[in-house]
């Protein structure tokens, strides 16, 4: 039996329990502005129906993502002072490498610009002809297309449950272990590596737990394949972890962050999330012969082994930010965030994914708006009408974002149709989110009047970014 028929998530009784004070307070403020209905309705005109096209000046809150626009700590501002600008050899490298040595237990680590370069330069050394096989749980989009862009193929084994938002199963982010073992005795002459995403983004941010990765290390050590984690949420899992699977309740962060990763062969990570910066990113593992290759590619690529393009100063603050994401006064405050947005929301009526993840809060756009067919993409819809509401902006995750089957040139209309708020770290307080609570359901009092959208241009590639749309 899985941790998934053993532990669930309860819905708490006295949801303002929830808002967990802030571990900190403001020193420097970036002032917003809000503006009204008819300046938006013009906005949005410009933009072409498009919230990419919109200039943040524009934005009263911006829940667009949690990727790089979270808040610096004093500490880390001070790190910035002291980078190290040297090419080779910067002491802030060796800050850099000795903090994740430290809470990865990685031996080797190279610096990427961002998550991404990381992916290209793993998947450069390990898919080495076409046609090779990447499973995983779910693979982030530019995890998937760095896959492909090496001619590799990519195979998903999420858990059944991912995307039923009835289930409050808690480990919602694991592979499925019944599919992957057969799959990997079957095919693992063709499996250059497995990649597991911890917390699993592309699934609503649900955690992976360290049963699973167990399981899945094992099955990968039988046949000799290596396992990756996609570290970009790690410590926000370790703290799921930590809360709610058995025996762990006890043990620090650092502790699980050890244990979780000692299972695998290396991380990739994007700093832009758990790292607490703005940008970043690295590679890292144990193994002499993956380093060697990482080298070349890191070098090639994003530039000598010790900045991987990055500044000295940035090397540092992602030093900082990685030991401040283990915090568990700020994890206990980062992880209350979504779980207070999803909750009240959903005791509201507002259908949402559940249990909350890490990270954001995704709101069922086919059933806010039911009279929308999912040919008028109802979430992307709903994130205009959000914007015109209250300047709040959200993305779409669902038919839009999927885009079109290549065999058959049709919309992928299977599975949900989301509007995600990806709450930044550290940047907006519980007034803000109740602000958002009451701005959606007012929203949802008029749902029937939010219009559906067609495209006006539509671009070929990765098209929720710059396609033009008009409301019908
Ligand atoms: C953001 C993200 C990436 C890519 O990182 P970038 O820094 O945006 O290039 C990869 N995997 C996951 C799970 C992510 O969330």
């Amino acid at each position: 039996m899985g941790l998934n028929e053993l532990v669930y998530w309860k819905p708490p009784k006295d949801v303002a329990r929830l808002k967990v004070a802030e571990p900190f307070k403001i020193k420097s403020i970036e002032p917003i502005r809000q503006t009204t209905r008819a300046y938006r309705r013009r906005i949005l005109q410009r933009a072409r129906y498009n919230l990419f096209n919109v200039s943040s000046r524009d934005i009263f809150l911006d829940f667009l993502t949690d990727s790089g626009t979270g808040a610096m700590s004093q500490s880390q501002w001070a790190a910035l002072q002291q980078g190290d600008e040297s090419y080779a050899g910067s002491v802030s490298f060796d800050l850099l490498r000795d903090t994740v040595r430290d809470l990865f237990g990685f031996k080797h680590v190279l610096p990427s610009h961002q998550g991404r370069s990381a992916e290209l330069v793993l998947m450069s050394h390990f898919i080495s002809k076409k046609g090779l096989v990447v499973p995983g749980n779910l693979h982030f989009d530019t995890t998937g297309a760095h896959i492909e862009f090496q001619g590799g193929v990519i195979k998903e084994f999420p858990d059944r449950r991912i995307a039923d938002l009835d289930d409050f199963s808690l480990f919602k982010g694991d592979i499925d272990l019944k599919r992957f073992a057969p799959y990997m005795e079957k095919n693992h002459r063709k499996i250059p590596l497995v990649v597991l995403t911890a917390t699993c983004n592309s699934g609503g941010g649900q955690p992976v737990s360290l049963a699973n990765v167990a399981a899945v290390g094992k099955i990968c050590r039988k046949h000799r394949i290596p396992l990756f984690i996609d570290s970009a949420r790690i410590i926000e899992n370790a703290y799921f972890i930590k809360t709610y699977e058995p025996g762990y309740s006890r043990k620090s962060i650092r502790t699980i962050l050890r244990e979780f990763l000692s299972h695998a062969d290396g991380a990739i990570m994007s700093a832009k999330k758990d790292g607490l910066v703005n940008i970043g990113g690295f590679i890292a593992t144990n193994n002499e012969e993956y380093y060697e290759n990482f080298r070349r590619y890191t070098i090639l690529f994003d530039g000598f082994i010790t900045y991987g393009g990055l500044a000295g100063r940035d090397l540092a603050a992602i030093a900082v930010g990685l030991r401040e994401a283990t915090d568990l006064d700020y994890l206990r405050y980062r992880i209350s965030q979504a779980a207070y947005l999803a909750t009240r929301l959903w005791q509201a009526g507002v259908r949402v994914v559940l249990p909350p993840g890490g990270h954001a809060v995704y709101i069922d756009a086919r059933a806010f708006c039911p009279h929308l067919p999912v040919g008028q993409y109802p979430g992307h819809a709903l994130t205009l009408a959000l914007y015109l509401e209250s300047g709040i902006r959200s993305c779409e995750i669902g038919t839009l974002l999927r885009g079109r089957d290549p065999q058959t040139g049709e919309d992928r209309t299977k599975g949900l149709d989301l509007l995600r708020l990806a709450i930044p770290r550290r940047v907006y307080s519980y007034n803000q989110l109740d602000y958002v609570i009451d701005a959606i359901l007012k929203l949802k009092k008029n749902a029937h009047t939010i219009r559906g959208v067609k495209f006006v241009r539509e671009a070929p590639f990765l098209r929720h970014f710059t396609s033009e749309f008009a409301l019908i």
